[in-house]
């Protein structure tokens, strides 16, 4: 099987649109989404549409958890959780009930796929760091899991950061998002990870930011929401 991994598409229809494209050019068997579909932009129900008619597996991330139960964002700075509000306010029924059947873990093939952290996965800790790394990959069995939340590609083993994965140690492996890069790099990014070679590569691209971030404006989010997508932080 071969898996493209998404994550954190947060509400950015033409990220999505455009690595939905490159997904299409490629042998993909099966697309699943780690989360946080929705929140800060401006696209919510349609990326949610999208998520629901691409991805046969889907995972619950914090924001998409936050706008079926908004209380769940008093722990958010200001701009995400106005950005939550208005994304609460535009659901449809249909896709807030979607949002709330979503698991917090799925296993399949040996990997287990999850939107924060595999130890504890409703409680949505980051892993930012080796350190954070080496002391969660004692908490799963799967070869390797799949995440996203931070925003930051990158692959970790408990030796620390690492280039690639292989079949002989457990790997921890984050996808970055499509939505709203934060490595400095404003191109979308996602994962395509080939089970029978055992091969993971991350894909980057550019789409068209100026369409996105011109919604988020339009739709009166906080413009600071549209800007970082101009310098992806
Ligand atoms: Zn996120």
């Amino acid at each position: 099987m071969t898996y493209a991994i998404i994550s954190d598409i947060h509400a950015n229809l033409e990220a999505l649109q455009t690595a939905l494209e490159i997904i299409d050019e490629q042998h993909i068997d099966e697309i699943i989404c780690l989360g946080d579909i929705v929140g800060y932009g401006a696209s919510p129900n349609e990326c949610v549409e999208l998520v629901r008619s691409h991805c046969p597996i889907v995972v619950l991330g914090n924001h998409d958890a936050a706008a079926i139960e908004p209380a769940l964002a008093n722990g958010f700075n200001v701009i995400a959780r106005k950005a939550i509000q208005w994304t609460a306010a535009q659901l449809t029924d249909s896709n807030r009930a979607f949002l709330s059947s979503l698991p917090l873990t799925v296993r399949k093939e040996d990997i287990l796929f999850v939107h924060a952290s595999p130890d504890r996965p409703g409680e949505w800790s980051y892993i930012v760091d080796p350190a954070d790394a080496r002391e969660v990959i004692g908490y799963f069995d799967e070869r390797l899991c799949f995440i996203g939340h931070t925003h930051i590609p990158g692959i970790f083993s408990r030796l620390g950061r690492v280039k690639t994965v292989d079949r002989f140690d457990q790997y921890l492996v984050n996808v970055g998002s499509v939505g709203q890069p934060r490595d400095g790099n404003p191109m979308l990014a996602f994962g395509i990870f080939d089970a029978a070679a055992w091969e993971y590569c991350l894909i980057r691209s550019n789409y068209d930011i100026e369409t996105a971030s011109g919604k988020i404006y339009a739709a009166g989010l906080p413009e600071e929401l549209g800007i970082r997508l101009m310098c992806g932080m």
